[in-house]
């Protein structure tokens, strides 16, 4: 029996193109840790600013619509979720990279009946038709910019075209501003079960600041009249690390979240994008106060110290709810890369695990929605998707069970990784127990790297091997 499972390890560090014996791995690679008194603050030199990405390779511009077309006619095998992109902004705020298009009236109305031709095209294609959709996402940009009647058309569009699960999550996400009873009323009765709203600060000074229009007592107005409906889970965003935001501040900025009674929060980190209108700020001296890597440090760490005294449950790193309503079923799907049906001008799904992106000019888009799906670039996925998709989706949940994905993938993952998990381990980055990888506080606060890392090891010690 024991030489069975010593072959069987030998095949499967085979299958790795791992040597029996591995090691002289280069200690100088940037996803060993440094080991230092305060993993927290120290462990990395700077924080991974995106998330774990899967790459892929980009499929040629002439393959683009016969490939699209096979993925099309595949029926869909596991947990499914749409995303329905409204590219349209009130107002652009300092921190975003993502605004696309000022919202104007004209434009928010056709946009909508373009996206429901869209809709209306594909709903019986095997892809779509082939099993249920268990979460709706309809973000931006700010869906809850278009008027009442556009985002109820838009959601009769998604009842009527899309397979919906019976317990399906369906969620929109927007701002306060001009978020209208009449808006709030249009999306409870086109089934929308949960409103993510992007409030960032409570503080006046810190949001004018960054662009943000609506003011303290709107967003508590506007926050108590859709929790007052209770109809539909109510979640918002709160960012620490802003310009001129302090640790009281920030604590102000729970509090207040915590008083409201709300089902959920997302605690982010501000993610300063190179050479974005953010980043020139800054360096240009705009700011008095801009917090540096150990002040957001210990920012997180007061964010989950409060966060669990008042007793919310952590559903991912960054993501607590109350034990009702709340289940983050769509951001929980979309870091395990479920398959993503996506429709609107620039939205981004994933199918066969083949990323697809559509076109994200508006007037090429207008004219193409029902027409022909407005798929432009699909990345083909990159080699050993299943297990990046793995890394990803589990270590966004704080933990990972190396020794049954190993498994279920055929791979000695455990022997693979152990020179880097026992690095991170005296680093008081994780700890290890019979196959589980578990992240600390500080693992968790460098979550991103800690995924990246896991990926790049994987990708380079192989290559190294070849
Ligand atoms: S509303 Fe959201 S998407 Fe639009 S600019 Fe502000 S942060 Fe970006």
């Amino acid at each position: 029996m024991k030489q069975k499972v010593l072959s069987e390890k030998q095949d499967a560090n085979a299958k790795l193109g791992l040597m029996e014996n591995f090691g002289n791995t280069p200690a100088d690679r940037p996803y060993f840790a440094n080991i230092c008194d305060n993993p927290l603050t120290g462990a990395f030199d700077k924080k991974a600013v995106v998330h774990a990405g899967l790459g892929g390779r980009p499929v040629a511009k002439d393959d683009t619509a016969g490939l699209w077309y096979s993925l099309s006619q595949v029926r869909r095998k596991g947990k499914t979720v749409a995303y329905i992109h409204i590219p349209f902004c009130e107002t652009r705020c300092l921190y975003c990279g993502f605004f696309a298009n000022p919202a104007r009236k004209e434009d928010l109305s056709v946009y909508a009946r373009a996206l429901i031709r869209e809709m209306e095209a594909d709903q019986d294609t095997p892809l779509v038709a082939s099993g249920p959709v268990h979460a709706v996402y309809l973000g931006g940009g700010t869906p809850t910019a278009l008027a009442a009647k556009d985002l109820k058309a838009v959601l009769d569009a998604v009842q009527r075209c899309l397979p919906l699960a019976n317990d399906c999550e369906i969620t929109v996400e927007g701002r306060v501003l001009d978020f209208t009873d009449e808006k709030m009323d249009a999306c409870i009765q086109g089934g929308a079960n949960r409103f993510s709203i992007g409030v960032q600060t409570f503080d006046d000074k810190i949001r004018s600041g960054l662009g943000r229009v609506a003011v303290r007592e709107k967003i508590l107005d506007r926050l108590t009249a859709l929790k007052e409906k209770d109809q539909a889970a109510v979640i918002i965003d709160l960012i620490y690390g802003l310009p001129g935001q302090t640790m009281a501040h920030w604590k102000e900025d729970i509090r207040t979240f915590l008083d409201l009674d709300l089902d959920g929060v997302d605690l982010y980190q501000l993610i300063r994008f190179p050479g974005g209108a953010l980043d020139k700020a800054a360096k240009g001296g705009r700011f008095s106060v801009l917090a540096g890597l150990s002040d957001r440090a210990a920012m997180f760490e007061r964010g989950v110290d409060l966060m669990t005294r008042a007793r919310y449950r952590r559903l991912s790193v960054s993501h607590w709810g109350r034990a009702f309503r709340e289940r983050n079923l769509y951001n929980l799907a979309m870091k395990e890369k479920a398959t993503c049906l996506a429709y609107g001008s620039g939205a981004g799904g994933n199918v066969n695990g083949h990323m697809v992106f559509q076109e994200g000019k508006l007037s090429a888009y207008l004219k193409l929605a029902g027409e022909t799906k407005p798929v432009t670039r699909i990345l083909a996925p990159p080699a050993n998707e299943s297990l990046i998709r793995r890394i990803s989706g589990d270590l966004e949940l704080g933990r990972m069970d190396l020794r049954r994905n190993g498994m279920e993938l055929g791979l000695d993952l455990e022997g693979f990784y152990s020179p880097l998990l026992n690095q991170w381990e005296n680093a008081g980055l994780v700890s290890m127990d019979k196959g589980w990888v578990t992240l600390t506080l500080a693992g968790q606060f460098w979550q991103t790297n800690l995924a990246q890392g896991m990926i790049d090891y994987f990708s380079e010690t192989r290559a190294g091997q070849a």
